[in-house]
């Protein structure tokens, strides 16, 4: 009998799946399954040139639409995974059609966390997760209309940066102390805050929404400390939430996420995870981790296929990320909330640097900035836990092969 693998969620980690599982030659059926519209698609461009209308959405799209046919992969679009039977192995959609599997691949990703205050579905308060909430934010955009970033993690902060492009007052609310400090961590954040200052966005930190007003659209942000801010337009991007409900009662093991293994199997045989609902094993950290980013969810769903396909393969990459804000491109290796201090190497003051990120004498984390070919070497001396020295890390003009080889009796 025809062996038939369920994929629900039909973006970068279900996507990336359904084609993996042609190219390993699987010759059975593959049913993708996804609640949006759009076929599979390249969501960092939409806090950035996307938004900006800088980038036709053509070319967000991984592949044509053809070639899912061509590729005999089912695609239903606009299509909710309602509920996992594990015992009788079938998904039940909300067009109310059951499939039934032999393996399923979870890879609903996240929802984006809401606002619950007064006012808070006033017209005019975005969220950017999909293309179509880009679309919205979008035409909002022109020069001179005062935007409101509700939480300045990575979503608000990309945001804040591409609206002051096209000319937006911003201003930014951040309950926490510094900016972006789950993302980039104290130190590195805190220096973002100061990048987006001297572009002219106001970042007010230790500070959240308390409620909108408005008539047909918001007006006006009133602060937890009382101000009132006068707006056109709100941005609200302050974290997601897996997209694990249709799961509930099925048997997968869920724990802010769904629980995975190192080898991306749930606790139901033959049910996988990958991506950003997945928290997995880490087994060189020893314990599970969530990452949510686009690496991550390329080579999860990389091994979750593999694996479903008889191989072996076990997921513990070192976390690695990019963030575009200005002309500042920042790519993130590693953990940013582990370190007891930091050493620059190259000038913050000409935003070309790279922060290391020390705990001990082990590099737990590095961010670069404009400054990128520390990176692969960063990688490695957090994979093989390389001990090093301050001086040689802040030495620019020491090549870095010099630092992976480890300290000498000299330094
Ligand atoms: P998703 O991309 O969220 O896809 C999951 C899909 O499943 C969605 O289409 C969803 O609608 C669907 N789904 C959910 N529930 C169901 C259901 N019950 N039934 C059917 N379908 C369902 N990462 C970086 O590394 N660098 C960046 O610069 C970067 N920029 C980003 C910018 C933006 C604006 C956003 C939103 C994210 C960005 N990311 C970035 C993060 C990156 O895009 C995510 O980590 C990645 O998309 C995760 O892929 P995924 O397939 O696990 O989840
Ligand atoms: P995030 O990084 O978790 O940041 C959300 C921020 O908002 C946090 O600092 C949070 O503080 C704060 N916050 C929460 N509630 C608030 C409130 N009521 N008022 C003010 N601030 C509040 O999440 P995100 O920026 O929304 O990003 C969502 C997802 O997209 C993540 O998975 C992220 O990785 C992904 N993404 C990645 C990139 C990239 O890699 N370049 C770019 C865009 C998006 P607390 O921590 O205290 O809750």
């Amino acid at each position: 009998m025809t062996e038939t693998i369920v994929i629900v969620g039909a973006n970068l980690a279900g996507g990336r799946a359904a084609e993996s599982l042609r190219k390993l030659g699987f010759e059975g059926r593959i049913v993708l399954v996804g609640a949006e519209k759009d076929r599979p698609y390249d969501r960092p461009p939409l806090s950035k040139k996307a938004m900006r209308g800088q980038m036709p959405e053509e070319k967000l799209f991984f592949r044509p639409l053809e070639y899912y046919d061509e590729h005999r992969i089912e695609l239903h679009l606009g299509v909710r995974a309602e509920r996992l039977d594990g015992t009788s192995r079938e998904v039940e959609l909300s067009s109310g059609t059951k499939i039934g599997f032999d393996k399923l691949l979870v890879a609903t990703g996240a929802d984006v966390r809401r606002l619950t205050c007064e006012g808070a579905t006033l017209p005019g308060i975005h969220y950017l997760r999909s293309l179509e909430d880009a679309r919205g934010i979008r035409a909002e955009l022109a020069p001179g209309k005062r935007l409101v970033v509700i939480g300045a993690g990575v979503i608000g902060m990309e945001v804040a940066a591409s609206c002051r492009e096209e000319g937006c007052e911003v201003t930014v609310l951040e309950m926490l102390e510094v900016p972006l400090l789950r993302a980039f961590g104290r130190d590195v954040g805190a220096l973002y805050g100061q990048f987006h200052r001297e572009r002219g966005v106001d970042v007010r930190c230790g500070v959240g929404v308390a409620s909108f007003r408005g008539g047909d659209r918001v007006e006006e942000v009133v602060t937890t400390t009382g101000e009132v801010i006068p707006c056109d337009f709100v941005v609200a991007g302050i974290g997601v939430v897996p997209a694990t409900g249709w799961l509930e009662g099925s048997g997968v093991a869920l724990d802010r996420g769904v629980l995975v293994n190192e080898r991306c199997e749930t606790s139901l045989p033959g049910v996988y995870a990958a991506g950003d609902v997945a928290r997995f094993f880490h087994t060189r950290l020893g314990r599970h981790v969530m990452i949510e980013s686009v690496e991550n969810a390329q080579l999860m769903a990389a091994t979750a296929v593999a694996n479903m396909m008889g191989k072996s393969e076990t997921h513990a990459p070192v976390a690695w990320f990019w963030s575009d804000q200005y002309e500042l491109k920042l790519q993130s290796v590693g953990a940013v909330d582990d370190y007891d201090r930091v050493v620059y190497r190259g000038s913050i003051a000409d935003k070309q640097f790279a922060a290391f990120l020390v705990k001990g004498d082990r590099v737990t984390g590095v961010l670069g900035v404009n400054r990128l070919k520390e990176i692969a070497a960063a990688k490695k001396l957090i994979s093989a836990s390389i001990p090093v020295v301050d001086a040689m890390l802040a030495d620019a003009d020491l090549p870095m092969s010099k630092v992976l080889a480890g300290p000498t009796p000299a330094s």
